[in-house]
């Protein structure tokens, strides 16, 4: 099992990160080991002092493909969730200076905490899905799928075309505007719609 992420696949946050918008997706991926099922803590890392939260629907894959076509992408993904691409931001920033890669930064053990999933089927519009997250209980992140620069089914053609998805993968398809730190103690929840997914403390 993977977990693939998209970056840079909102406007606003392109432009908050002084990143450019693009062209064509841009993606990278989380080792097994980042995931954290629903309900569990994060545990702030060591080697950071400036994780940020980036939440994000997540894709999960339901067959194995490569060379997907936009027509049929929608048939390989059957649920939708929410999660929160942790990264060390400071470590990301010092990567990103040197033109490194950003695994250090956003693939460690923790870092991708992921809510279950709702069936595709549930949703009425997957062009408007709303999801947000509140720290501490207050919002601190608001986005909706009809936003996204690249729709599901780009993500799942591109993506496809350099690495063959399996069942049980993962899409992070982007975060929204607001991203921002979490301190050890802080609380933070995501939802789809109105529906409460993902509860998650920092320790
Ligand atoms: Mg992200």
């Amino acid at each position: 099992m993977k977990i693939i992420c998209i970056g840079r696949n909102y406007i606003e946050h392109a432009h908050e990160l002084n990143n450019p918008v693009p062209s064509q997706p841009v993606f990278f991926m989380k080792p097994e080991t980042a995931l954290i099922r629903a309900g569990l803590p994060f545990f702030y890392p060591d080697f950071s002092q400036d994780v940020h939260y980036e939440a994000e629907l997540v894709l999960r894959v339901c067959k194995l493909g490569k060379h997907i076509s936009e027509k049929f992408a929608h048939t390989y993904y059957d649920g939708i969730g929410i999660g929160i691409d942790f990264t060390a931001r400071d470590v990301q920033n010092i990567c990103k200076q040197k033109g490194l890669p950003w695994e250090i930064a956003k693939a460690f053990d923790g870092s991708a905490p992921v809510s279950d999933f709702i069936p595709k089927t549930e949703f009425k519009d997957l062009y408007d899905i709303n999801f947000s997250l509140q720290k501490n209980g207050e919002v601190v992140q608001k986005g909706n799928s009809g936003m996204m620069i690249f729709n599901f089914e780009k993500l799942i053609s591109y993506l496809s075309s350099f690495v063959t998805l399996k069942m049980g993968d993962l899409i992070f398809t982007g975060t929204p505007a607001g991203v921002g730190p979490v301190q050890k103690g802080d609380t933070l929840r995501a939802f789809i719609g109105e529906k409460d997914m993902l509860k998650i403390d920092i320790r």
